[in-house]
């Protein structure tokens, strides 16, 4: 252990000198008390001091109180010498802040057993201090990446969000989630996807300036908290980040990959929260109208547009692509399931390689369509169609095998990578095919005064005539907010009328007739009966 004394007197100094290095410390000595001031200043300057009470420059007591004055960490313990022993000056040096004393000339195995107690007070109290601090860094920073993890994220947050309102400055939040991870996780393994972890915090660290706050928010997203920086700022940071991110490579002994990330970003001053958490709910729908554009790109929030609900903003526009873009992203949402299943099937057989050249394969397409600066969504369609393929080829090649047994090579990789073959199998995807035509036709009438073509008769699709059917009665039959539910006589007459017009007659016959078998609806027989024959009659004019 490292020991200092402080002492003006030669003699006395170079017989403590001995006694302490024959006790085996690590004895640092001074003159007067500047110097010792200067050594107790310095980096790892020694816990344990000896202090003579009357020195040149600065004195032992005066030390002591200075010492104490900065609350130096870990503890410093303080022993005295002194040839003073009067109570009062002893009293005097302790309230400055001395741990002990001895007096001069001293007695070794006094002073020993003092030193004793010193060490071991020095000693608890570095351990206690080690923990604190290593408790501290634990609850402060996330152990992979060694960024400031989330716990400490809220007050931070809140710290700057206060600041940056009585100060009147801007504070920006970008939040930064790595683009398609799982699928690098799955592919890579997870001992490649935490490295890629370390290295992209450390590139983000970089990325950010001295006195902006990164922290891991999540799994593989990030938040960086930018003081005094307004939107612009902001945007150009983000912007920093996602191109060196797009060119940065990751390696391990068999790959190199690129992954990409997605940055949503938010400010005080252009945004306006109302509470700090509010700026991150910004970046958050920020980030995720990156990813629902294509992913690879930086999105600010938009204040208006997306302050407003979806059902608002339908009702405000009456805008039918708005509504149709709305719906293609659950398409888009099932297309993504659809392929996963693909995948999992796929990997169910065993043939996950095909992984690793799929994912490179994607990263390509994606980084050529934003050259050609291509809409997201046609560059999500080609990546869709890259992993259809492989899919596909790959549950080709395991289920033909078996029959193109007895072909040559050549033949059966035809077979195999039979173009019009992936064609056919993409179209049993194509799910609202066959519904799209009963939609299209369900006004037709059965005499051909319908729209939008004016069908007649079989012509008009079978589920489409259903459907026409089925509709007018139960919405003839159901309360409306502005009109009661016709009686059942009175659908069945609207019915029986317009059998042969509006409705295929068949359909009405056998509509009825299941009813009045099933006793569907509480008329009498009668009525039943009359709707039927008039059907009939229909039938009659019509398929005659
Ligand atoms: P998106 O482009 O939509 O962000 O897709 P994604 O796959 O990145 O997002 P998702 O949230 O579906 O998956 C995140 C994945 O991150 C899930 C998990 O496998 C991975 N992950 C989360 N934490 C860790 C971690 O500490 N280490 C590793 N290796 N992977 C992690
Ligand atoms: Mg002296
Ligand atoms: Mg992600
Ligand atoms: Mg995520």
């Amino acid at each position: 252990m490292k020991i200092l004394i402080a002492e003006d007197e030669n003699i006395a100094r170079h017989r403590l000198e001995k006694f302490l290095e024959g006790m085996d410390y690590e004895v640092i000595s001074c003159k007067d008390g500047l110097d010792a001031w200067n050594v107790i200043q310095s980096e790892n300057a020694p816990n344990l001091l000896i202090l003579d009470w009357m020195m040149p420059g600065m004195d032992g007591v005066e030390i002591c109180r200075k010492v104490r004055e900065q609350g130096r960490e870990p503890y410093t313990y303080i022993l005295l010498l002194t040839v003073k022993d009067k109570q009062e000056n002893i009293i005097h040096g302790m309230e400055a802040g001395a741990d002990d004393y001895i007096t001069k000339p001293f007695n070794q195995n006094e002073l020993r057993v003092r030193l004793k107690a010193g060490r071991r007070i020095v000693e608890l109290n570095k351990e206690l201090f080690d923990t604190r601090n290593a408790l501290r860094k634990k609850a402060t920073y996330d152990e992979l990446t060694g960024l400031y993890n989330r716990h400490s994220m809220g007050e931070i947050l809140e710290k700057e969000y206060t600041r940056a309102l009585r100060y009147q400055t801007d504070l920006s939040c970008l939040l930064v989630d790595i683009d398609y991870f799982k699928v690098i996780n799955d592919t890579f393994g997870h001992i490649f996807g935490d490295s890629i972890l370390r290295k992209f915090s450390a590139c983000l660290k970089r990325k950010a300036r001295k006195h902006d706050f990164v922290f891991r928010y999540g799994g593989e997203e990030f938040m960086a908290l930018l003081p005094n920086t307004g939107i612009d700022g902001a945007r150009s940071v983000a912007e920093k980040i996602r191109s060196a991110c797009e060119s940065k490579t990751y390696k391990n002994e068999n790959n190199v990959i690129i992954a990409t990330v997605s940055i949503g970003v938010a400010s005080m001053k252009h945004h306006q929260p109302s509470e700090s958490k509010e700026l991150i709910a910004f970046a958050d729908k920020a980030l995720y109208r990156a990813k629902s554009e294509g992913r690879n790109r930086v999105c600010v929030y938009l204040k208006d547009s997306s302050m407003k609900s979806i059902e608002d903003k339908i009702s405000e526009t009456k805008d039918f692509s708005y509504l149709k873009e709305n719906i293609s992203s659950i398409l888009e949402k099932t297309k993504k399931a659809s392929i996963q299943s693909l995948c999992l099937m796929v990997q169910n057989l065993g043939a996950s390689q095909y992984q690793k050249h799929n994912h490179q394969v994607i990263q390509y397409i994606g980084l050529i369509g934003e050259r050609f600066n291509l809409p997201p969504s046609i560059i999500e369609s080609f990546k869709n169609a890259a992993l259809l393929h492989d899919n596909f080829k790959i549950l080709q090649k395991k289920t033909l095998k078996k029959k193109s047994k007895g072909l040559k090579t050549r033949d059966k990789i035809e077979i195999e990578s039979h173009p019009d073959m992936m064609a056919e199998l993409t179209e049993l995807f194509n799910f609202f095919a066959n519904e799209r035509s009963l939609l299209q036709h369900h006004h037709e009438n059965f005499d051909g005064s319908g729209y939008p073509v004016g069908l007649k008769g079989n012509e008009i699709p079978l589920g489409a005539r259903i459907f026409a059917v089925v509709d007018s009665m139960v919405a003839m039959l159901s309360e409306r907010p502005f009109r009661k539910g016709l009686p059942p006589e009175k659908v069945i007459e609207e019915f029986a009328d317009n059998a042969g017009t509006q409705f295929d007659p068949k359909l009405v016959f056998m509509l009825f007739d299941i009813i009045e078998k099933q006793g569907l609806l509480s008329v009498p027989e009668a009525v039943l009966m009359k709707v039927k024959e008039r059907a009939q009659e229909a039938m009659g004019k019509c398929y005659s």
